[in-house]
């Protein structure tokens, strides 16, 4: 029988983190985490999971999202020492349009001001502009934010699921460039630069889509979705002169994607999607539905193995 865990990691930094609003994972228990897993898994890339999903054995695939800088700087380094190999998700909007996401906006101005501070601010300015809220409430608060207090998970949860977009952005930007200054300065020092990615795709590591701004795909009509999906796809195809086949969602819990989203990857060609269906895979999941794991789900604080993935 076939059992894998896919583990989704977005930060891992050295000392102190360069960015303190990033929730993340130091080099130190990344580490113990990876030595935890090589006692009860055997490490694979996702392209060999997906080349032959059926394959009897205990399997973990390790998965970054965001393209930041670290995966470059302290991931792909410990990964090429542990001879092991890893799948990164790009976001386009910060190579094309040298923009920030609104994900990392977010988590630099709560590392800056605190919640309360940052959330006085924004609500100021929103309430100045008009502030307007979706009509629906589309994935469970609870599961969304298992890992933060409940000030912090409110807030994020009215900043990257009610607030609609529009307004969002703009108030954000504004908030962002009083307390930052230009964007585009920062943009180099959050994500990993176009020959990083090469770099480590000539290592062999796996790149796919993470959407071109990070938006959450079943918020958005069919034609929006399609461009954020194309976009992403045309830039790392170019970039890597690959024909992209692994997409990770934004946010990527239940709820996150629709109906829409699973027609437009089968028309551009993508053919697996990782969401965050905190579940092991066996290779009977659904293709463009494959279970992922956050990393906080599956090790203790100390980077030891939860219970429950020992085996
Ligand atoms: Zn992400």
């Amino acid at each position: 029988m076939n059992r894998t865990i896919i583990i989704n990691y977005h930060y891992i930094y050295d000392q102190a983190p360069v960015l303190p609003g990033f929730r993340g994972v130091t080099t130190d228990l990344f580490l113990k985490q990876i030595a935890a897993l090589k006692k009860h898994f055997e490490i694979i890339s996702l392209a060999n999971y997906v080349s032959d999903r059926k394959r009897p054995g205990r399997f973990c695939v390790l998965t970054f999202d965001d393209s930041l800088l670290e995966n470059y700087e302290i991931v792909f380094n410990i990964l090429k020492q542990e001879k092991l190999l890893g799948t990164f998700f790009v976001p386009s909007q910060p190579y094309i349009n040298q923009e920030l996401l609104n994900v990392q906006r977010i988590l630099m101005l709560i590392g800056k001001l605190g919640v309360e501070e940052f959330s006085k601010k924004f609500y100021s300015l929103a309430k100045k502009i008009g502030i307007k809220r979706e009509a629906k409430t589309i994935i469970d608060i609870n599961e969304a934010y298992r890992y933060d207090t409940l000030a912090v998970r409110d807030f994020k949860f009215d900043l990257n699921y009610q607030i609609k977009y529009p307004i969002l952005g703009q108030v954000l930007k504004e908030v962002f460039v009083k307390e930052f200054g230009n964007e585009q300065a920062i943009v180099e020092k959050i994500y990993m630069t176009e020959n990083q990615l090469k770099e480590m795709e000539q290592a062999g590591m796996g790149f796919g889509i993470h959407t071109h701004t990070h938006r959450i795909l079943s918020r958005l009509s069919k034609t929006e979705q399609k461009v954020e999906i194309t976009k992403a796809k045309n830039f790392l195809d170019k970039t890597l002169d690959q024909d992209s086949k692994f997409i990770s969602y934004p946010f990527g819990m239940p709820g996150t994607i629709n109906q829409d989203t699973l027609a437009v990857l089968s028309g551009a060609g993508i053919g697996f999607g990782l969401t965050v269906y905190r579940q092991t895979n066996n290779g009977s999941e659904e293709p463009l539905l494959i279970h992922r794991y956050d990393v906080n789900d599956v090790f203790e604080t100390n980077g030891d193995l939860k219970e429950n993935f020992i085996g």
